[in-house]
């Protein structure tokens, strides 16, 4: 990979930050944008904007075109059987909303379970627990052990006839672990339950198939793979999708309305309801084919290798604390540095320039269970570097040595 021609296609990595280049390591929060995406939402507005699926005039049928299109990109990213399959939202969150929502209408009772893991973003935790209030449905959560790897004998032991949906995260957003879950659909399977995976930190990071995985519910958001934000994706597979009630009542989700009875639209329109971001569909399709341009896998070793060499040098850093040490992990570091509050250290670190996340991550739940408030978390994408890298073990040594 030729990350400096990469980085060229980055106008925001040419900032300056008090006076210093930028170095982004937020991309766990949200992705920087290349200009073929965010030339392709302006060329857009400009020159295509009409809403879709309405009009019989020229620009309308183009904007529906350039709108299915991406449906089809999405497809084919992911390797969904149909496009039918393929349900837009405006991210992870509201795609986990969606089908808990859904779901819980269709299949779920008091007195039925839902599994998640320890490791959970809350977008992944709330909306069941909603559902649980409404419903009377609980939540059994699968532990971690210490290195931050889910245990696989705990998860099985979860399973009762009781429990209706698995919902697990590919790669946690705190510890970078990447959880074996063709296996956990496997198992969830072996019960004749579904299972969701939340693919918002695996996407931009590695080759997600959902047939190989054989997951029944997939999500991600697009402003985490280098696309706009505002857009995001429910897969599902259509024998389940046909079964679940529509999600929001509107325009488009309709066949017929009348006062007495209304009959609802083929999939996926059934789930969407009113005027879709048309434009920033579009946005996700440039993003996915920058990427597959790129490709998925060459992305994934480079970060590999970018992540191996962050670990080994922040190792180097006397009282560093490293959180996470599955033998299978990402892009993502969460840390602490000997007593410093994590919130001194991401400002400090923010006046050289350099972008990190401090807090809970959204894990409030997994924060408890490692006994912490909060951590730093750096995490790459594919335009970082490792002279980057250098500059964030410089800063954090010159943070250290201020405070010491
Ligand atoms: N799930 C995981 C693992 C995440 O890291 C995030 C965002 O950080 C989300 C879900 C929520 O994504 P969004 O805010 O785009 O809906």
């Amino acid at each position: 990979m030729d990350i400096q021609r990469i980085r060229e296609d980055f106008p925001i990595l040419n900032r300056t930050i008090y006076g210093k280049p930028l170095i982004y390591f937020d991309n766990g929060a949200t992705t920087q944008k290349p200009r073929v995406v965010v030339d392709s939402l302006v060329n857009e507005y400009y020159s295509v904007n009409a809403n879709v699926h309405r009009g019989v005039h020229y620009l309308s049928q183009q904007a529906t075109e350039l709108h299915e299109a991406s449906r089809e990109t999405v497809r084919q990213f992911i390797n969904a059987q149909s496009t039918n399959e393929i349900v837009f939202t405006r991210g992870t969150t509201e795609s986990i909303n969606l089908l808990a929502s859904t779901f819980g209408e269709a299949f779920m009772k008091e007195g039925d379970e839902v599994i998640v893991s320890v490791m959970e973003h809350h977008s992944n935790i709330v909306p069941w627990q909603l559902l649980a209030n409404r419903k009377g449905i609980s939540i059994k959560v699968i532990p971690m052990n210490d290195c931050g790897e889910l245990m696989l004998d705990e998860y099985k032991k979860l399973f009762s006839n009781r429990t209706k949906i698995v919902s697990i995260v590919q790669v946690s957003n705190v510890l970078g672990t990447v959880n074996p879950v063709k296996e956990m659909i496997r198992i969830a399977h072996a019960h004749g339950v579904p299972c969701l995976i939340d693919a918002a930190q695996s996407i931009p990071h590695m080759k997600v198939d959902v047939q190989e995985l054989d997951a029944d519910f997939l999500v991600f958001s697009g402003h985490k793979i280098y696309g706009p934000t505002g857009i995001g994706v429910l897969f599902g597979k259509e024998e389940w999708l046909d079964k679940l009630p529509p999600y929001q009542g509107g325009g488009e989700m309709i066949q017929h309305v009348s006062f007495e009875k209304t009959t609802f639209n083929e999939l996926p329109f059934k789930f969407e309801a009113g005027t879709p971001d048309y434009i920033g569909t579009t946005g996700l399709a440039k993003a996915l084919d920058y990427v597959s341009n790129i490709g998925i896998e060459q992305i994934a070793n480079y970060e590999q290798e970018l992540t191996e060499y962050a670990l080994k040098r922040l190792y180097e850093i006397p009282d560093m604390h490293i959180f996470g040490k599955a033998a299978d992990r990402g892009s993502v570091i969460s840390f602490q540095v000997g007593n410093i509050h994590h919130f001194d250290l991401g400002t400090l670190l923010d006046r050289l320039g350099i972008a990190v996340r401090t807090g809970h991550h959204c894990a409030q739940p997994l924060m408890q269970r490692l006994g912490i408030e909060g951590t730093v978390r750096a995490s790459f994408g594919l335009y970082n570097t490792k002279e980057e890298v250098d500059q964030l073990i410089m800063g954090i040594e010159r943070i250290r040595n201020m405070f010491n």
